[in-house]
């Protein structure tokens, strides 16, 4: 036993050589109201330097990082990247000091566009040199229209650059899953006819945004959605951990496209100072199987079959085997044949 043990120490951890670590809020911090189980005391104990991004634009850096502190988080506004912020990085080229900007958002908007000297206006007729749009409860069909009337004409012939801070579809709020800022941009698409830029996750510029304040040399990011924290980290091109305690579940990691496999999952944030449990493959010459397991978990793949042969004793050790299982097979997930009770991970 002793023996087991010290060779389990011996194997890195997630964050091993990381210098910053990029946190996605919900789902990785807290879920509504309450922070998630072992969040905090695994974020406070990091060697490395904590760094939060959220997509959300409605509010402020400084508003996000008191909520974080209320939580016992050890943090000051500058440890928090907003989409807003990455927006104004997209629009710094474009515009003087002074320029007129039309905002579709809330404060988390406005104090950005205000530090950087440039002008927030309501309206078209106040002819704004660009426009963005973030998410906020406030936004109604005014704003929408304002922003359609300022975008009537195409980049091409000379339109003002446009940019959203995310293109989150849904926003999860207090009374249920609501219309989310790509569905509100996507109402102004549809009287224009142009596309937006997209500032926040899955595009890279939140990192980038991240890694120059910090001067990052080794970051890692950990999110809760493949589809955004994952994908957005492979984009940028820094290691990427899945947790499993919001949105993503085995089922979609097992199933997930090449370009947002993240390089590590754990179970819950005390994950990331635990060593990684080795992966063992084996090939059966006599039946042509092979066995992926991790921990006490084991799975295996029989030409397009990819069953469960025993589960482990943590469910992320389960998730490991599967994904291996299926994410080295000589076909895409389609064509494999994966059974009930992985689905069901
Ligand atoms: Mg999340």
């Amino acid at each position: 036993m002793a023996l087991l043990r010290r060779s389990a120490r011996q194997q890195p951890t997630p964050i091993d050589g990381i210098d910053c670590l990029y946190l996605d809020l919900d789902g990785v911090v807290y879920k509504g109201p309450d922070a998630i189980p072992h969040a905090v005391e695994s974020i406070r104990s990091l060697d490395a330097r904590a760094v939060y991004l959220t997509n959300n634009a409605s509010r402020t850096d400084a508003e996000v990082a008191g909520h974080l502190a209320s939580f016992g988080l050890e943090l000051t506004a500058e440890d928090v990247v907003t989409s807003p912020q990455a927006a104004m990085r997209l629009l710094a080229s474009h515009l003087e000091p002074g320029d007129p900007v039309l905002v579709v958002g809330g404060a988390g908007i406005v104090v950005e566009v205000e530090a950087r000297g440039w002008r927030v206006v309501r309206t078209a007729a106040e002819r704004p040199r660009a426009v963005v749009q973030g998410f906020h409860p406030s936004v109604g069909w005014q704003e929408l229209a304002e922003a359609a009337f300022a975008l009537q004409a195409p980049s091409a012939d000379g339109g003002i650059p446009w940019i959203a801070t995310n293109g989150d579809w849904t926003i999860p709020v207090a009374g249920g899953i609501a219309p989310g800022n790509g569905t509100l941009v996507s109402a102004v698409h549809t009287a224009v006819g142009r596309l937006a830029e997209f500032a926040g996750k899955p595009e890279r510029h939140m990192y980038d945004v991240a890694t120059e304040r910090f001067a990052a040399a080794s970051p890692a990011m950990v999110g809760d959605r493949l589809d955004t924290d994952i994908l957005g980290a492979r984009r940028a091109g820094i290691r990427s951990i899945m947790v499993l305690t919001g949105v993503d579940r085995g089922a979609s990691l097992i199933g997930a496209d090449e370009t947002m496999r993240p390089d590590h999952v754990i179970e819950d944030l005390r994950g990331l100072a635990e060593p990684i449990a080795p992966l063992r493959e084996t090939f059966e010459r006599s039946t042509g199987d092979t066995y992926f397991e991790v921990g006490t978990a084991a799975v295996r793949r029989s030409g397009i079959d990819i069953t469960l042969v025993r589960a482990g004793a943590r469910p992320v050790d389960t998730i490991r085997a599967a994904c291996a299982a299926v994410w080295t097979a000589d076909r895409a997930v389609l064509g494999l044949r994966i059974s009930d009770e992985l689905l069901a991970l």
